[in-house]
């Protein structure tokens, strides 16, 4: 199974986290989904700026300063490249995906006519469903939500038939956190466009797995964290399409995003930095590069493979092994997101148990409460792979889920 170009035992060593034990096992951390392990690289990187370039960026002539500034525009053009963005103006870091989303919905969104209508999937993240909650309510609109089939795809001929004149912004997933579900992103932003409404992807589970390519996309926002892609925490993208942020006020303010402040009359600095204000985590951003070169090194394409491999095996042994498993999501095109049940158990019951045996899998709704009312669950055990996975992890991990079904009956 293993491609002879594909070494874990080489990919793992690069992540000491990896090696430890929990409850007296060796640690298996399948909770990637939530958050993955960080490489050494990015956490040397870290050190390196705090022992060598730790000055604050942007407003210094010295040495340091510019260091640090020349370190986090480096990762902003990294950044540019790796998801096919037109131009640097078009990359904000902000603290996260959750913020990303505030961000687009406060700043792009406070202008919706009242009665407006925001298009949304009963599949999203509370990341995006609460911002637009939050606007529906400023500004008197509406939310439509499409629904999913029995495979957990997108109902795309409801989300067709949900736009109309007053419809002013859609908002989805690439990649569903709970049920694994690839979208038709390019597809349903054709739609969106051929009625002239502006669409903003959470890509937050498609970083770590999938090229992004925002010209090929075509759609008008984008946004990851850093986090769930090998990099350090705190530090999110949004990418925005340069015409739109020109046009669209600032989210925060305060100092870098300004031109010039006076009590006549403040001027915004120019793009990206009209969104960046205060002082932006200029270490983590220096070390998110390294993550991308991770990424690229290990290359996106094996790494998918890699991990699609082990999720079919966890699927189709938990199917034949594990009597009453009910898996969540079975779309023709999954992430490496399993999602799943045993008989009517209570997923934290399975969760303990299993971290009892050094396993590490999320357990709960998965921010996602309205998907988990639409399946009508209390919520899921999620167990999520990446990279560094094995496929003796794996069979670990489903002789793990056989002994906790046959123990709970
Ligand atoms: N969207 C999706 C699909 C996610 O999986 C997550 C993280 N669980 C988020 C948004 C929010 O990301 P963050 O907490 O890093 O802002």
């Amino acid at each position: 199974m293993q491609h002879p170009t594909y070494d874990t035992a080489k990919i793992r060593s690069e992540f000491p986290s990896l090696d430890r034990d929990v409850n007296k096992h060796h640690l298996i951390y399948l909770d990637n989904a939530a958050t993955s392990q960080t490489p050494r690289r990015v956490v040397s990187a870290i050190e390196e700026m705090y022992l060598r370039h730790k000055a604050n960026v942007h407003r210094g002539v010295h040495t340091l300063s510019q260091e640090a500034t020349d370190l986090q525009e480096a990762t902003r053009r990294r950044v540019r490249d790796y998801i096919n963005a037109r131009s640097e103006r078009e990359i904000i870091f902000t603290r996260g995906a959750t913020e990303s989303i505030n961000l687009v919905a406060s700043s792009f969104g406070g202008e919706f006519p009242e009665g407006g209508e925001i298009i949304l999937t009963v599949m999203e993240h509370h990341a995006n469903i609460v911002p637009w909650q939050l606007l529906q309510k400023r500004r008197g609109l509406k939310l439509r939500v499409v629904d999913i089939n029995e495979r957990g795809e997108l109902d795309l001929t409801q989300y067709a038939s949900f736009f109309n004149e007053r419809t002013v912004m859609a908002a989805f997933c690439h990649i569903s956190n709970v049920l694994g579900t690839v979208n038709p992103v390019k597809e349903m932003v054709a739609t969106a466009h051929s009625h002239g409404v502006p669409v903003l992807v959470d890509g937050c589970q498609a970083a770590p797995h999938l090229k992004m390519d925002m010209q090929d996309l075509g759609c008008d926002f984008y946004t990851f964290s850093s986090h769930k892609m090998y990099g350090p925490t705190g530090i999110g993208v949004l990418y925005g399409r340069e015409e739109l942020l020109e046009k669209m006020p600032p989210y925060q303010g305060g100092g870098e995003m300004i031109d010039h402040v006076s009590f006549s009359g403040t001027t915004f600095a120019e793009l990206p930095f009209k969104f960046e204000a205060g002082t932006p985590d200029f270490v983590g951003i220096a070390a998110l590069a390294k993550a991308i070169e991770f990424m690229e090194t290990t290359g996106l394409e094996r790494m998918a493979r890699h991990e699609t491999e082990l999720l079919r095996l966890a699927e189709e042994r938990l199917r034949a092994e594990v009597p009453g498993i009910r898996i969540f999501g079975n779309a023709r095109e999954k992430a490496p997101v399993l999602s799943f049940l045993i008989g009517d158990n209570h997923p934290y019951d399975v969760g303990m148990l299993l971290d009892g045996l050094g396993i590490a899998v999320r357990t709960g709704h998965h921010c996602a409460q309205p998907l988990m009312e639409r399946l009508d669950i209390p919520g899921t055990v999620r167990a999520s792979f990446a990279a560094y996975n094995t496929e003796s992890e794996v069979n670990d991990f489903v002789a793990g889920v056989a002994r906790i079904a046959a123990m709970l009956g």
